[in-house]
């Protein structure tokens, strides 16, 4: 099994199990079990379960069980129940024999079920499931008691037998757990243990037609196998006292339930439900599409089983519902990405380049780092000759401000190689698109230096024309265009939102020949693009194709998109910086005078920030810096976030900050800084010198929302 890398942090799930190991609780025992139904791949929210459950057995020395809680029927169990396993092998865990199904308890549930009745605390009811609803009432009316409840135990005893030898027909009847119908819990109120189903299961097959519910087989199951901490997500909060009311009226050993908040991600679904309607509906190629949120769609996307646990860990085990920012995930592979991916280099969208004082026929084998990080992973050669490819965005006839790639007459470095001049563009005579470009190299820059000290500003990856390979490229964006596309307040479906641009193709792509023969599923960092995996199910015998599993940063895009919105100031002269025209001003011209001290943004820029109540667990002042002060903040996560914040000049000792309530903004991408991964913002007022940050006093708890 796999030692997580350093010591996990607290959480309360630990607290629960350190304090059960001091009053000896269990005899000092840990053992866990992940219980998947088997009615669907296992997506990254299992991922959560699985690292917590194996997690700790591992740090607690105990076992895990692999158990499929699989008391449904349904055919595609046996492609899922094997799916599964393979995704929890990838994943680093072992459940070595311990491999149970809840359908082999089925006979002892049966069992079980007979003692119920006989102790009068079970009953057969023939209402319809309609009816059954109707009896339940409300969270503010209470249940009426069926007219069956009051059955003879011989009478349920009966029935019950001749449920089970298959007289009746699928949902004619019911076995209830006879508890209170006006119980202020709903699930208390007599629910259902058995139901009626003339269906094949794929491990019992026709020996059963009535088949137990979740609630009267998971804590019977988790009894059966002796797990002391039986870990589910919230959902089942409500259903705890049902799950301690079987096992109490049952008399058997009892373990403990406890709840943790589900993950949900940012701009993808997490139900099997939906997932599924994905498969079935097309919108995807199947379960493993490297678009989709699971375990396989992740693994042949590039993830790394590593990333992943790391993400895990990172996110840490709350009580409160939250959404987690899918860009912290990708933070995760990256990071992992940039250690252990050697670098190539790889054309996507290829435009020629004719070296024109380069002698034909030559060719160059140059000496390129394998990983400019880690020089233990050695170099390589790439093969320089006078026709090359790179790519179509490195060049721009007319260069914007701050564009220091490649133009007309202009030289930049070839990595690895020269530097390059460009004095010819050849653009096609119809569309007048550029399709060659003509340079000239200077010899003395060989390795990619001037001996004459010259700069170039910027560095391109290229290949050779002639020794490159062809590949196909896939590059995947976000599923949906919707941080979350299951809100749907307006009434959408959450198929709507889907990203029409969550996948494309590349074709004619040049690649390295560094890379003919490279192992489906290895990874490559494409210098300045990203990381890529070879497609394991996708790449045939000769066919190269890539998946982009993550792109690297792009600043580029960021410094363009920041002039886009500056070009609409420039637009309007004469006005104060208005951000957005003054449609709709009333005609009073009030408005007019309020002149904005800022940019003006609307209320829905606004409330794409997420202000929370954070309360500082730690402060510290970070060497090397004058500015910064690193926080360690608990904003209701069941861990802490590190958070640098450059107000160090106005708290010159930074530990008075610790136990004050701050205000964070809690749903920023990370941020990689010199100094270590920060994690959100802290607001503060004042200029440099004299910087506050705004804290509470009293009531509100870390995580509630600052509005
Ligand atoms: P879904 O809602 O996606 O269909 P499920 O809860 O029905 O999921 P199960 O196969 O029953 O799926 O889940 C197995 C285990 O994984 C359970 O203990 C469940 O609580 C846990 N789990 C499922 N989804 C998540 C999630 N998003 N975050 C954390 N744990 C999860
Ligand atoms: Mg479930």
């Amino acid at each position: 099994m796999t030692k997580p890398d350093s010591t996990p942090p607290p959480n309360f799930i630990r607290n629960i199990i350190d304090e059960d190991l001091k009053t000896n609780k269990y005899g000092g025992r840990v053992h866990t079990r992940f219980p998947p139904e088997p009615n669907g791949y296992l997506h990254i929210g299992h991922a959560k379960s699985i690292c917590l459950n194996f997690g700790l057995a591992t740090d607690y020395g105990g076992p895990c069980n692999l158990r499929y809680d699989d008391t449904n029927p349904s055919k595609e169990e046996l492609e899922y129940v094997e799916s599964i396993k393979e995704d929890v092998r990838w994943l680093g865990f072992d459940w070595e024999d311990r491999e149970f199904y809840a359908s082999d308890y089925f006979e002892q549930l049966y069992e079980y079920a007979i003692q119920l009745i006989k102790a009068g605390k079970a009953y057969v009811d023939d209402l319809s499931a309609d009816e059954i609803r109707e009896y339940r009432g409300t969270l503010t009316k209470p249940g009426k008691e069926s007219p069956y409840r009051n059955r003879t135990v011989e009478e349920n005893l009966e029935l019950f037998e001749r449920m089970q030898a298959g007289e009746f027909k699928d949902g004619s009847r019911v076995l209830r757990a006879k508890i209170d119908m006006a119980s202020p819990n709903l699930n208390m109120r007599d629910p259902v243990m058995y139901r009626i189903l003339h269906a094949e299961h794929h491990r019992s097959g026709n020996k059963w037609c009535i088949y137990p519910t979740y609630d009267f087989t998971h804590g019977q199951s988790d009894s059966i196998e002796e797990i002391t901490h039986s870990i589910c997500t919230l959902e089942f909060e409500d259903h705890r006292p049902l799950y301690d009311w079987f096992l109490d009226e049952l008399n058997l050993y009892h373990p403990q339930q406890i709840e943790f908040a589900r993950l949900n991600l940012s701009y993808t679904v997490m139900s099997k439900r939906m997932l599924l309607e994905l498969v079935e509906h097309g919108h995807i190629t199947g379960w493993d599409d490297p678009r989709m949120p699971t375990i396989s769609g992740f693994r042949r996307r590039g993830y790394t089983p590593e990333s992943i646990r790391d993400f895990c860990e990172r996110i840490g085990v709350a009580k409160r519902d939250s959404m987690v920012d899918i860009a912290l995930l990708e933070h995760c592979v990256r990071e992992d990405l940039n250690r252990r991916a050697p670098r190539v280099m790889a054309v996507l969208r290829p435009l020629r380049v004719v070296i024109d004082n380069y002698p034909e026929g030559q060719v160059e084998e140059l000496d390129a780092l394998n990983s400019p990080e880690d020089p233990s992973m050695g170099t390589r050669k790439v093969p320089f000759s006078r026709v090359l490819y790179i790519e179509r965005e490195d060049f721009r006839e007319d260069p914007p401000k701050k564009f220091y790639r490649l133009a007309p007459g202009r030289e930049v470095r070839l990595r690895y190689a020269y530097f390059v001049k460009c004095v010819g563009v050849i653009k096609d005579e119809q569309t007048g698109e550029v399709v060659e470009l003509h340079c000239t190299y200077d010899p003395e820059t060989r390795g990619g230096d001037s001996p004459d000290g010259r700069k170039v500003r910027a560095t391109l990856h290229w290949v050779s024309a002639s020794h490159s390979l062809e590949a196909e490229v896939r590059l995947y964006d976000h599923l949906f265009v919707k941080p979350d596309p299951t809100d749907n307040k307006d009434g959408s479906d959450f198929k709507t939102h889907l990203n029409p641009n969550s996948l494309e193709t590349l074709t004619s792509c040049r690649v390295e020949p560094s890379l003919a023969g490279a192992a489906p599923g290895s990874r490559y960092q494409f210098e300045r693009l990203g990381y890529f995996c070879v497609g394991s199910v996708d790449s045939s015998q000769g066919a190269l194709v890539f998946n982009r599993t993550v792109t690297l940063r792009d600043t580029w895009a960021k410094i363009e998109k920041a002039q886009a919105k500056g070009a609409t100031v420039t637009e309007a002269p004469g006005q104060a910086k208005p951000a957005h025209p003054r449609k709709g001003a009333p005609a009073t011209g009030r408005r007019e005078e309020l002149e904005p001290i800022g940019e003006e943004i609307s209320i829905d820029d606004f409330s794409k920030i997420d202000l929370r109540v954070g309360l500082v667990r730690d402060s510290s002042a970070v060497e090397g810096s004058n500015k910064l002060i690193k926080l360690m903040v608990d904003i209701g996560e069941g861990r802490l976030r590190q958070i640098f914040a450059g107000i160090r000049p106005g708290y010159p000792e930074p530990e008075k900050l610790v136990g004050k309530k701050v205000i964070v903004v809690a749903n920023l991408k990370p941020r990689q800084m010199k100094f270590g991964l920060s994690e959100g913002m802290i607001l503060s007022g004042g200029d440099t010198d004299r910087l506050c940050a705004p804290t509470f006093e009293g009531d509100p708890l870390p995580g509630d929302t600052v509005t």
